[in-house]
């Protein structure tokens, strides 16, 4: 039997045992020889080398962060006096907007500083962040030895989510104008664990040199390739393998989808695991990792919903903080999630505000045995949402992630979105009304899907949605023009 045969149902929540997750590790030298990998360590180690990291990290951040040694001097923060995570409560909050303001000076500023390696001087790449929160994307640098940490990190994310070097990798991210982690990373990560990886390069045009691909080539690339991962963002490669069942390809070989960049929520997994299934695919595992920019990979799950788990906690500490205070939440309480690297040389945050809403916990993981934190679901089964989701609705706050959450439980759905809406569009004052638009599955019963969109949406928002069918999933969201599916919309003209 093959190794990938054996393992195939591992993953699965009601499989996986710490033994088995073991078993796995050591069936591979990459996994085997990464002795120093925390995972397993007693939660008292893992503080250990996460106190050990940030001191140093703090020092260099003093003497050559020009925004962090400016802070420290105006606030007259003593570094020296910060010698544990749990003092980095002292530190305030960096935001989005510090970052986009000058990210040049989060970089550690070490040419010319004696004694540095060459590895920590030069810049290996830069990465930006994805989303026009704020109109532009912000540079984050990674010098050589930030590559080498991505490497570790990759390895230990892809030990998590039992990505092995026996795999063929499809990176499904498409190319576009920006240089994001998701198309870098689908890249390095097999290749740091050693498997092999093909591309379908679709993605943004640019006409002067035409050389990107239709969806229907990048699918025959992964068909050919006997792609056992695919890894994308997740409404992309939930469209390429609608389009895939039309054109009865074999994805029998198939085994797991990274379904990365945006929540993929439970009856979303289970679509996207009937369709494959209808390909030859069999005990798929949909793994949507929890990645970000300023962790350059993604946290990982051990199995479905079983929480997202920090890979490298040498690397990066997580925290869960009020975002008006900086104090930090206890396990199980919401707030949004920062970081704070611990061993970077490019660019470096400390307590960075990430844009999501999260909870967290450390207790020992049931399922895999680790003992690093993991991101628990906060809203039916969605890691994360945006404070910028929460909408002002009929005069409530409404959670759309819960939302699309149960829209997606209800099946019978190629595509939708959610329009927050006006009665009377021409009026800015007229009532809200919150619109859904469904491009049906075919053959599907529409009376019978309107009936059960309703509940679903009474359910979770406690108001009624008019139902408007669109006839072609791409007039609601086109692969070819955009990255990700717009969900949510609020089409209601701002109020003066
Ligand atoms: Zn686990």
């Amino acid at each position: 039997m093959s190794r990938l045969k054996e393992i195939s149902d591992w993953w699965k929540p009601d499989v996986i045992t710490p033994e088995k997750v073991k078993k796995f590790i050591n069936m591979y030298p990459v996994f085997k020889n990464d002795v120093d990998c925390p995972a397993f360590k007693s939660q008292k180690e893992i503080l250990e080398i996460q106190n050990k990291n940030l001191r140093n990290q703090l020092e260099l951040c003093d003497k050559y962060s020009p925004y962090y040694s400016n802070l420290f001097k105006e606030q007259k923060i003593d570094v020296s006096k910060i010698k544990t995570v749990d003092d980095l409560e002292k530190l305030p909050l960096t935001t989005k907007m510090d970052y986009m303001k000058g990210s040049d000076s989060f970089k550690l500023k070490l040419a010319g500083v004696a004694g540095r390696q060459l590895f920590e001087l030069v810049d290996w790449n830069v990465t930006m962040t994805t989303g026009t929160t704020y109109g532009f994307p912000t540079v984050f640098w990674n010098t050589t030895h930030d590559e080498y940490s991505l490497l570790q990190f990759l390895i230990r994310s892809s030990k998590i989510s039992w990505g092995s070097p026996d795999d063929r990798i499809f990176n499904c991210f498409p190319f576009g104008p920006v240089p994001h982690i998701g198309y870098l990373r689908a890249i390095t990560a097999p290749l740091a664990i050693g498997a092999s990886v093909s591309a379908g390069h679709t993605g943004m045009a640019y006409p002067e040199f035409p050389v990107l691909r239709r969806m229907d080539e990048a699918i025959s690339i992964a068909e050919n390739h006997n792609s056992t991962i695919i890894m994308g963002i997740a409404s992309y490669i939930r469209r390429m393998i609608m389009r895939a069942e039309e054109l009865e390809v074999d994805f029998s070989n198939l085994r797991a989808i990274h379904a990365l960049g945006e929540p993929c929520p439970k009856g979303m997994r289970a679509d996207m695991r009937r369709r494959v299934e209808s390909l030859g695919a069999e005990d798929v595992f949909i793994h949507n990792g929890w990645g970000f920019t300023e962790c350059q990979g993604s946290l990982s799950e051990c199995t479905e919903l079983g929480g997202n788990h920090n890979p490298d906690p040498g690397l990066y500490f997580l925290e869960i903080v009020d975002p008006e205070t900086g104090e930090r939440k206890a396990d199980g309480e919401e707030g949004v999630a920062a970081i704070t690297h611990l061993n970077r040389r490019g660019t470096v945050l400390l307590r960075y505000v990430l844009g999501d809403i999260v909870r967290m916990t450390h207790e020992s993981c049931p399922y895999c045995g680790r003992n690093t934190e993991r991101i628990m679901p906060v809203s039916g089964s969605v890691y994360a949402t945006r404070t910028k989701e929460l909408v002002k609705f009929k005069g409530t706050l409404i959670n759309p992630g819960l939302l699309k959450d149960t829209i997606e439980n209800v099946g019978g759905i190629a595509e939708y979105q959610i329009v927050f809406a006006k009665t009377d569009p021409k009026d800015p004052y007229s009532m809200d009304q919150l619109v859904l638009k469904v491009a049906p599955v075919a053959g599907v019963n529409r009376k019978d899907l309107e009936k059960k969109l309703g509940n679903a949406v009474m359910k979770a928002a406690e108001m009624s949605a008019k139902i408007e069918w669109v006839e072609k999933p791409s007039d609601i969201y086109d692969p070819m023009v955009s990255l990700k599916a717009t969900r949510v919309l609020d089409a209601r003209p701002p109020l003066e």
